[in-house]
């Protein structure tokens, strides 16, 4: 799955930030990602989540301090699952 019709793009300021491992909810591969961005309450200025940038697809997937994944693990049947055309 491509996301802007095969173009090749980076994410503007992409910061290492702490490595994470999960399955990545759009292309299903067990990754190991370093790159992302840190979600900081404007208020508290407490880090309040993260988006990793998965190195196999480039999609982000954004987790909550909680552990939340979204979008979380793909299902056998997942919905993302679409034609690549
Ligand atoms: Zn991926």
């Amino acid at each position: 799955m491509e996301l802007f019709d095969g173009i090749k793009y980076h994410w503007e300021r992409l910061d290492t930030i702490v490595s994470k491992s999960y399955k990545c909810g759009f292309c299903s591969n067990e990754v190991f990602s370093e790159k992302g961005y840190f979600i900081i309450n404007s208020t508290t200025k407490n880090r309040c989540g993260s988006v990793y940038i998965c190195p196999s697809c480039n999609w982000p997937t954004l987790f909550t301090l909680k552990g939340t994944q979204i979008p979380g693990e793909p299902t056998g049947d997942s919905v993302l699952n679409v034609p690549d055309d």
